[in-house]
C-alpha cells in the first residue's frame, strides 16, 4: 500500500502520501515562517509546539485528498534526525503512534538521506528533469541553511562525505549577509531578487577556498567582507551591486568545490543539488556549467522538493522498505545523525 511520510525536523511541518512505485498521491507543507520571523530565525521551542499543533491535520489532509484509509497503508516513514529534537520527537512519535494503531511497518528516516535520494523520485523522470533513473554513485551537493556538504551517494544507506563547511552553511551565509544588508529573513530569496539589478563586478570580495585542494567550504570571511562594505553603501544601486557580487562569489566558489568533488568520485553518473540554496538561479547556472564540463547532467529537483518536504521522507521510506529495512518502535530520534554513520549501521531490523 501507499507510504505516509512525515517531516518535522526544522521549521516546515509536512506530510506526503506516495504510492509504492513513488508516484506522489498527495503532499502538504506548512511553513512556520510567520511564527519565527519576529525572532529573525528559528526558535526551537516554538517550532516543536507548531509541529504538534499542525502535523496531525496535515497527515489527515493528505490521506483524505488521496482517499486512503490508515489500514490501507504499506508503512509510515518519519524523519528521526538530524534536526531540532523537539520537532523530531513530535514527528517520530506521531508516526510510531500510527504504526502501532494500524500495525504498520515504521521507518525512521535520516533527513539528509531524504535529500540525497530525491533525485531518484519517478516524478523527475516523468517531468523530463532526468532521462532515466539516476543511478549510483552520484555526487550530492547539499546546500541549505543548516547543511553544506559534498556527499558521494554510493547506494541506499551508503554515503561518504567528501567535504563540508568549516564554518557557516551556504544558506546561513546568504541569510547573515542579507541581514547585514537590511533584507528581511530568510535572506536568500530576498538577496537573489536584489542581485538581479546589480553589477557583480563592482565590489571585489574574497573567494574563500577557491583553488584549494579538496571540497571543503568556508563562508565566514565572505560575511566579514560584506559587513565591512555595508556602512559604505549609499543607495539602492550600491546594495544591489553588493548583493550581486556576493551571489557571484558564492556561485564561483561552489562550482570550484563541485569540480574537486567530482574528481574525487570519477565514476559519478550525475551532479545532484538539494537544499534551499539550490533555488538560486546563479548558483544553479554555475553548477550546471561545471557538471557539463565533466560531461554529466546537473539534476536539480523542483524547488519545492529541494527545500524541506515530506515527499522525500516518504520516498526514502519506500526505498528502505523495498530493501527490507524497517525500524523498531524504540528507535530514538537523533539531533545529530551524520549521513556517513548510516553506512556503518547494520541493517536495522532486517529479517
Ligand atoms: P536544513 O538544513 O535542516 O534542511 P533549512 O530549513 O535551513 O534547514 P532549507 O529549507 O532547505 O533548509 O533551505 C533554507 C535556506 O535556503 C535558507 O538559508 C535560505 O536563505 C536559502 N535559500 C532559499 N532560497 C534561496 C535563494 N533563492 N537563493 C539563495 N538562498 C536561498
Ligand atoms: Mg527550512
Ligand atoms: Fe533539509
Amino acid at each position: 500500500g501507499p507510504v505516509l511520510g512525515l517531516e518535522a525536523s526544522c521549521d516546515e511541518t509536512a506530510a506526503a502520501l506516495l504510492a509504492p512505485d513513488g508516484t506522489i498521491l498527495a503532499e502538504a507543507v506548512r511553513s512556520q515562517l510567520a511564527e519565527h520571523t519576529p525572532f529573525g530565525g528559528v526558535v526551537p521551542e516554538i517550532a516543536a509546539r507548531a509541529h504538534l499543533a499542525h502535523l496531525p491535520a496535515l497527515a489527515a489532509q493528505v490521506m483524505g485528498q488521496a482517499g486512503v484509509r490508515p489500514a490501507e497503508l504499506g508503512g509510515i516513514a518519519a524523519t528521526a534526525g538530524p534536526g531540532l529534537i523537539g520537532g523530531l520527537i513530535v514527528g517520530a512519535s506521531f508516526g510510531k503512534g500510527m504504526a502501532i494503531a494500524h500495525n504498520l511497518p515504521f521507518v525512521a528516516v535520516n533527513h539528509l538521506e531524504g535529500h540525497a535520494l530525491t533525485a531518484r523520485l519517478p516524478l523527475l523522470r516523468q517531468t523530463g528533469v532526468v532521462e532515466g533513473e539516476v543511478a549510483f554513485p552520484y555526487l550530492l551537493l547539499l546546500l541549505s541553511g543548516g547543511h553544506c556538504q559534498c556527499v558521494a551517494v554510493e547506494g541506499l544507506g551508503r554515503y561518504r562525505r567528501l567535504g563540508s563547511t568549516l564554518d557557516d552553511a551556504v544558506g546561513e551565509a546568504f541569510d547573515k549577509s542579507a541581514k547585514l544588508m537590511g533584507l528581511p529573513w530568510p535572506g536568500g530569496p530576498a538577496l537573489e531578487k536584489l542581485a538581479a539589478s546589480g553589477d557583480p563586478m563592482r565590489f571585489p570580495l574574497p573567494r574563500p577556498m577557491l583553488g584549494r585542494p579538496g571540497c571543503d567550504f568556508s563562508f565566514s570571511g565572505l560575511k566579514t567582507a560584506v559587513a565591512q562594505l555595508v556602512p559604505k553603501l549609499e543607495n539602492e544601486q550600491d546594495r544591489a551591486d553588493l548583493a550581486a557580487a556576493f551571489q557571484r562569489v558564492v556561485a564561483v566558489v561552489l562550482a570550484d568545490r563541485a569540480r574537486n568533488a567530482l574528481a574525487m568520485l570519477p565514476d559519478a553518473t550525475a551532479m545532484v543539488v538539494a537544499g534551499g540554496v539550490a533555488a538560486n538561479q546563479g548558483v544553479r547556472a554555475a553548477l550546471a556549467a561545471e557538471a557539463g564540463r565533466a560531461g554529466l547532467p546537473l539534476v536539480a529537483p523542483p524547488i519545492r522538493l529541494c527545500t524541506d518536504n515530506a515527499v522525500m521522507i516518504a520516498w526514502a521510506g519506500i526505498e528502505r522498505l523495498r530493501a527490507g529495512l524497517t525500524d523498531g518502535l524504540d528507535h530514538a530520534p537523533r539531533p545529530r545523525w551524520p549521513l556517513a554513520e548510516l553506512s556503518a549501521e547494520r541493517p536495522r531490523n532486517q529479517p
